[in-house]
């Protein structure tokens, strides 16, 4: 299910630096490596980004290499891929974003994922829908709809899909256990740490969920009103992405977290997402963090 709403999502390539040349889809409505698998299958530079592939000095020139020498009908399917490329200026002062192919404006919108889903008979299950809440950045419930299906590149993922060693799957925090999506956002001592800390925010008693899903319920049967409730639920998707982001961090840059650091930041976003979104001017994010009570009172 995971993957339907990723077929919806197209690379917006710029920088390149974070796009993969043949794996990602980034020109067209498929990889380069479904389209010229030959090619593909001789290239040197499987895993290669965009931005390794061209020439620093001239952006009209691909740095290819191939495990041998090209025969003529593949010089002339990479004739057809360098066409291709002509078209391709890259922007290195900007990141390379996703965008979705589905809307008008290429931009990412729940309305249009929803209708997109029901007419093609996507919906197995429309409890799920009910994760989409157009509170937070669609990014981000996104990715708590995604983490709920299993469908986020946790260890254990990457294992079953050959991409790291069996023997590479233990938890980027507790390093005892395995890092599959369900231990790394929930049952993990840390990220449980992090969970009751917000639930201790909130001045609740914390359940014993066994799933992302089961947590989501046990929010959705807290009835909140006005901008109570659009907190309440900014609180489940900042817990989710803020634990991801700072795991990636973790991962990629070595960074070493507390409990209390990364509730801090879920704090902070929750602050910021809502009052970026509803216009709340009257609160700092400090009051957000620090006197949720005066918040929970507020009408909109
Ligand atoms: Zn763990």
């Amino acid at each position: 299910m995971g993957e339907c709403i990723i077929q919806g999502f197209n690379f917006k390539v710029n920088s390149g630096t974070t796009i993969k040349f043949w794996e990602h889809k980034w020109l067209g409505e498929e990889s380069l490596r479904a389209v010229f698998p030959t090619l593909y299958g001789l290239s040197a530079q499987k895993e290669v980004m965009i931005a390794d592939m061209i020439n620093d000095q001239d952006q009209n020139y691909w740095k290819f290499q191939f495990t041998r020498v090209l025969q003529p009908w593949e010089e002339d399917q990479l004739q057809t891929l360098s066409q291709l490329l002509s078209v391709v200026q890259l922007q290195d002062d900007s990141e390379d974003c996703l965008q979705w192919k589905w809307s008008k404006d290429l931009s990412f919108s729940v309305k249009l994922a929803y209708s997109k889903w029901e007419d093609q008979s996507f919906l197995e299950n429309k409890e799920l829908l009910s994760l989409w809440r157009n509170i937070c950045p669609p990014k981000t419930e996104l990715f708590a709809w995604m983490a709920v299906q299993d469908c986020i590149a946790a260890k254990t993922v990457l294992v079953r899909r050959g991409v790291i060693p069996g023997d590479q799957a233990t938890c980027t925090f507790c390093k005892s256990e395995e890092e599959s999506p369900s231990h790394l956002l929930l049952h993990c001592h840390f990220s449980w740490e992090i969970w009751s800390e917000i639930i201790a925010w909130w001045n609740l008693v914390w359940i014993c969920p066994q799933s992302l899903m089961q947590v989501f319920h046990f929010w959705s049967n807290i009835r909140f009103r006005n901008l109570e409730k659009l907190c309440w639920y900014a609180s489940y998707y900042a817990t989710i992405w803020t634990i991801w982001t700072s795991r990636n961090e973790s991962v990629f840059k070595h960074k070493v977290w507390t409990v209390e650091e990364i509730v801090e930041l879920v704090k902070t976003r929750v602050a910021i997402w809502i009052k970026g979104k509803y216009d709340i001017k009257d609160y700092s994010v400090d009051d957000f963090r620090c006197n949720l009570a005066a918040i929970r009172r507020v009408r909109i």
